[in-house]
């Protein structure tokens, strides 16, 4: 098996050739280490070879790594399904939410953001293939949405997260047009930014098609044994 070091080097060398053949500069891409499912000890190792962005789906289990690691300057993204009732604890322990789709999800954490916190940086869901079963706004749904939620005062929309399916490059594209489109709506355009999109099997299709982050977990951790 690789070290943490070897994975995270390949994946940043995948991101580099992405953005070379894509004409993109390598630093327009971040890369989040998707972490669910690993012990925080793996966090702290992946964490020494300088990757401080790290991702988590499930609330508790991100909460237990919240304190193990409270000594490492990490900031922390939600990229799960965000529950109406668990909004608090996510505007409190985490500098990012992938997952908001509703205004009133966005409403809440907003208010529940405190006061002596930085503005809590947010992403639009978009289930922009049309799946059945996912979370996500409806891509139509998307410019309103936009409009009200930039005015959130706790709050920083930052731009689009979708999770379209494998090998949909389609959907790719179609998350980049609508990332272009709705900033027009947005109440302070500088700060949408952020086209959250690609994963480990379509890092480099979701570079060519203008992402800016990409979340990142079995080639940096290899792959997640959910038994445990
Ligand atoms: C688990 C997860 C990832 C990482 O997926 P990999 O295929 O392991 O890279 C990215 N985004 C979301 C929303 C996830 O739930």
């Amino acid at each position: 098996m690789n070290s943490l070091k070897e994975s995270r080097n390949q994946v940043l060398e995948q991101i580099e050739a992405a953005c070379q053949r894509a004409g993109r500069e390598s630093k327009t891409v971040q890369l989040l280490a998707v972490s669910k499912t690993h012990p925080s000890e793996a966090l702290r190792e992946m964490y020494a070879t300088g990757q401080h962005k790290f991702g988590e789906n499930y609330l508790q289990e991100a909460l237990e790594k919240i304190e193990a690691l409270a000594d490492l300057e990490i900031e922390w993204h939600f990229i799960g399904h965000v529950q109406r009732n668990k909004t608090k604890l996510l505007a409190e322990k985490f500098s990012w939410v992938h997952g908001v789709d509703r205004l009133i999800i966005a409403e809440r954490l907003s208010t529940q953001r405190l006061d002596s916190q930085r503005p809590l940086n947010i992403c639009l869901q978009v289930n922009i293939d049309g799946q059945d079963s996912k979370d996500g706004c409806q891509p139509e749904e998307a410019a309103e949405l936009v409009q009200r939620i930039s005015q959130l005062p706790h709050l920083r929309l930052r731009g689009i997260m979708v999770i379209p399916a494998p090998n949909n490059v389609a959907a790719l594209l179609d998350a980049q047009k609508l990332f272009k489109v709705v900033k027009a709506l947005h109440a302070h355009p500088e700060d949408w930014d952020t086209l959250s999109m690609g994963m480990s099997g379509d890092l480099e299709e979701a570079i060519a098609a203008g992402s800016t982050m990409v979340r990142i977990g079995t080639a940096l951790f290899g792959a997640r044994d959910y038994s445990k």
